[in-house]
């Protein structure tokens, strides 16, 4: 039978920006504040390397940094930080309950959802069973392994350009291989890409297949209008798709879109009174950093008022 082990005013699912913002503002507004935030509390920031558009650093900031300065600041507000998974959630009685991956039942007067995206892949056989020998999701944890290596990136967004540029630190040249004839990126990245002699855009051109014996040693890609295959001979193969957010454990208990992004209301109430989503999570749209904070800040907010509501 699950223990119960304690009740909060406001329990926060995740620890990215939103995540962080929330519990230093429900702490700060007189609630009791718990936040989940994994085995590697963090969220997406810790797969990036230096940040520059976070507001407050005239220098750029290393993402693992700014998320460890989040988690000492809620700390010292007086937020509750566990490092573990709910893996259940029980909406339907209030309080509401949740579980957490080692089992114990925490309940809660309101619950923000900040559980963000995780990387997307191609969804080759080939990919799946390279994963982790030479296939990766994460540039800033895999690219060392590739010093004097020829590596490629796929995908055409702002993932991809950092991913391209953090490789060019390590591998001897960098192919970002996009399926279309113009990059998703932002502009600067773009010409930063351009500016960059050891990278070699590849445009309209989708993977086929990942070779190699134990570990990849490279892919062939295909010309979308041609049909021309063509081989690279890359045994690092960073994949840069986009993301995809993290909610299974909330189908069925919440209003998912057909993506299965939260939905949510102006205010981020979710489809449960009492529960609120913010962040990548539920932001299809801009999946900014600092976007993140700024909704993690309004769910707490509008939390606080519903449990002063609720009070009365
Ligand atoms: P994204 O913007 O969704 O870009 C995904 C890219 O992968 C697109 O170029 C897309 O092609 C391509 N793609 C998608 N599915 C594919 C498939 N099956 N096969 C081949 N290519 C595929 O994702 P993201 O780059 O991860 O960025 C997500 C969000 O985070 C964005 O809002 C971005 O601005 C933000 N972000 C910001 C920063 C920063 O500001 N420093 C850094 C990283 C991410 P199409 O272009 O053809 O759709």
């Amino acid at each position: 039978m699950a223990e119960q082990t304690a009740h909060f005013d406001m329990i926060i699912i995740g620890s990215g920006p939103a995540g962080f913002a929330a519990a230093i503002y429900g702490v700060r507004g007189g609630a009791s504040t718990a936040l989940f935030g994994g085995v590697a509390p963090g969220g997406q920031l810790l797969l990036t390397t230096e940040i520059e558009n976070y507001p407050g650093f005239a220098d750029p900031v290393v993402g693992a940094d700014l998320m460890e300065g989040m988690l000492k600041q809620s700390v010292r507000l007086g937020a509750t930080v566990f490092n573990t998974e709910i893996v259940a959630v029980n909406f339907t009685e209030h309080p509401f309950s949740l579980t957490a991956g080692d089992g114990r039942v925490y309940t809660a007067g309101s619950v923000i959802i900040a559980t963000g995206a995780r990387a997307r892949w191609l969804g080759l056989p080939s990919e799946r069973k390279y994963i982790g020998k030479g296939v990766s999701g994460c540039a800033t944890c895999d690219g060392f392994f590739f010093r004097g290596r020829e590596v490629c990136v796929i995908g055409g967004g702002d993932s991809a350009a950092e991913d391209a540029l953090f490789l060019t630190k390590f591998a001897s040249k960098v192919y970002l291989v996009h399926r279309r004839d113009k990059l998703r990126a932002a502009f600067r990245l773009q010409e930063k890409l351009r500016a960059n002699t050891k990278i070699e855009i590849i445009y309209d051109h989708l993977p086929e297949e990942i070779t190699g014996g134990a570990r990849a040693a490279g892919l062939y890609i295909k010309n979308v209008r041609t049909g021309a295959v063509r081989r690279l001979e890359t045994p690092g193969i960073f994949i840069a798709i986009g993301h995809a957010p993290a909610t299974n454990i909330f189908a069925g208990k919440l209003d998912l879109d057909a993506s299965g992004y939260i939905v949510t209301d102006d205010r981020l109430a979710a489809s449960v009174p009492g529960v609120f989503a913010a962040g990548d999570v539920m932001d299809t749209r801009y999946k900014q950093a600092v976007v993140a904070a700024g909704a993690g800040c309004m769910a707490a907010m509008e939390a606080l008022l519903y449990l002063e509501e609720a009070k009365k």
